[in-house]
């Protein structure tokens, strides 16, 4: 496929076109996905758009390499996962360079996304060979109970344009390391990282058919996985509207489910906080891809004795910290929301708390440079009654509410319908255990803003989704438990 000319072109893993049963499929140019640079506006390429006829090609090549990759030992997909890995690191400043440009994350950070990537892989490569079974103690003389664990087979993976490497590289991780294989689609906007990382597989010698990767429409692929009895399981990290669709569709199939989906993050900052700490946590946290992550903190709630203090550090820290632009540019650390419809959210958000009484005492509308830049935002006197206190922002809005006591902050936590991930500060050791028992999220950041790591769960409550992906736990998702009673054991 033609495309206009840009330095993704230079790099030299870059494919156009589906992994299928280890073929690279290019599809018609007239059926095509269009990919554009978000800071630019650039189109930088055109991947297939394909639909329930190539996804159930996939699943019938993921079935066949089922049979193989599933028999290898643990220790064989060990050797070859860790091959992988290491390509992923070589190869480390041309992914997060082709990253930055479809996503738009400055450098560095796609730089630490790419890394994670390569730990997920090595961290499960490992993993798998720790998928240990059980001999339970029987009730019964001469019988034996054995519980063994099994991959579940064939898994359908779906995931978001906002981490396009680590969010896939977990899946595939997890997935691969416990003996299944996959058909995966990545976001329309963010294919190419998805697409590399199939490329490298391949060079370090997972076999054909283990890793399928599939760009395309969206509803067709998903109904082709969800109904496609080869299928046994459908993991899905993006929005919770499309997270509950899938799930009950999956579901419907008696297909197992891990949903990672929205979240709306409360960052409470106790009078006994440590104020700076504090402020630059809720930099970290609020402002990590200019906003869009799940795990941002969405709301930041302060106590009135110190909200004053805080809001003032945290006004002078956005001010003199963060750089809008490009994030190939050296120095940017705020690169461009990810469309315009992003931008929209953002503006619509920032109205609404203006009109219900909160104060911008920075930022607040479109960044000068255009397109989809946007200048961090800081605004003062937030009030639960705003869309922000419920509505995932996904941009680089923060919003400071006031609570007078502890109860009142966890009340105002833990009133969303999300329950990704919550952060608090406080030097309070009792306060500590209160509020950490109390608040109703899967991830607590304590007196810290970033906490996502290969080596502990990640995983939401409530609305946010079902299942955890990281750590041992995230090896269960992909195993089923088979029960064996072997008898006539005392004759
Ligand atoms: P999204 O609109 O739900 O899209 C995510 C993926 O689902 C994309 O691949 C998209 O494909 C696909 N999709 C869209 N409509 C679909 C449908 N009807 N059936 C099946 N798949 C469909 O979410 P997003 O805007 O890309 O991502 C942002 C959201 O993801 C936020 O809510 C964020 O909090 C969440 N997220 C959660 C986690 C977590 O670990 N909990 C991590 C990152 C992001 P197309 O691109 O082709 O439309």
């Amino acid at each position: 496929m033609s495309s206009t000319l840009s330095p993704v072109k230079e790099i030299p893993l870059l494919r156009e076109a589906c992994l299928i049963g280890g073929k690279w499929i290019s599809g018609d140019e007239s059926n095509s996905i269009q990919v554009n640079n978000p800071a630019t506006g650039e189109i930088i390429g055109r991947v297939p758009r394909f639909g329930r006829l190539e996804t159930a090609n996939a699943i019938d090549a993921a079935s066949v390499a089922f049979q193989l990759w599933s028999k290898m030992t643990a220790v064989e997909r060990c050797n070859l996962m860790l091959s992988w890995a290491n390509l992923i690191d070589e190869n480390q400043k041309d992914l997060a360079t082709l990253l930055t440009i479809e996503m738009g994350k400055p450098l560095a950070e796609a730089m630490g996304e790419v890394g994670i990537t390569a730990n997920y892989i090595r961290f499960f490569a490992e993993e798998g060979k720790r998928v240990y079974g059980d001999v339970i103690p029987s009730p019964w003389k001469g019988k034996r109970i054995f519980v063994t664990k099994e991959p579940v087979g064939v898994v359908g993976a779906i995931t978001p344009w906002n981490f396009p490497s680590s969010m896939l590289g977990r899946k595939l991780a997890a997935a691969l390391g416990s003996g299944c294989t996959v058909i995966a689609k990545p976001a329309s906007q963010t294919p190419y990282s998805a697409l590399i990382l199939g490329e490298l597989a391949e060079k370090a010698g997972i076999p054909a058919g283990v890793i399928n990767i599939i760009t395309g429409s969206a509803a067709q692929i998903a109904d082709e996985m969800c109904e496609n009895e080869k299928v046994k399981k459908i993991t899905f990290t993006g929005s919770t509207p499309v997270g509950k669709q899938l799930a009950s569709k999956a579901l419907a199939n008696m297909k197992k489910v891990s949903m990672e989906l929205g979240g709306n993050a409360p960052f409470i900052v106790f009078d006994s906080a440590d104020i700076d700490k504090a402020v630059e946590g809720a930099i970290a946290s609020k402002f990590r891809n200019s906003g869009q992550t799940c795990v941002c903190a969405n709301r930041i709630y302060a106590q009135a004795d110190i909200y004053d203090e805080f809001s003032a550090k945290l006004k002078v820290a956005i001010e003199a910290q963060l750089r809008v632009g490009n994030g190939l540019a050296p120095g940017i650390n705020q690169g461009p929301l990810i469309d315009e419809r992003a931008v929209a959210k953002v503006e619509e958000l920032i109205t609404d708390a203006i009109e219900k009484g909160g104060t911008v005492v920075t930022g607040g509308k479109k960044d000068a440079q255009g397109g989809s830049f946007f200048e961090p935002t800081l605004l003062l006197n937030a009030t639960p009654d705003m869309k922000v206190a419920k509505e995932e922002t996904f941009g680089p809005f923060a919003p400071v509410f006031k609570f007078d006591s502890e109860a009142d902050a966890v009340q105002m936590a833990n009133d969303t319908e999300y329950g990704l991930a919550c952060y608090f500060y406080t030097q309070d050791l009792g306060q500590t255990f209160r509020v950490m028992d109390a608040l109703e999220y899967g991830l607590v950041g304590v007196n810290e803003g970033v906490i996502t790591t290969e080596y502990a769960p990640f995983g939401g409550f409530k609305d946010s989704g079902m299942g955890n992906e990281g750590s041992k736990y995230g090896v269960d998702d992909y195993i089923k438990l088979k029960y064996s009673c072997i008898g006539g054991l005392d004759q």
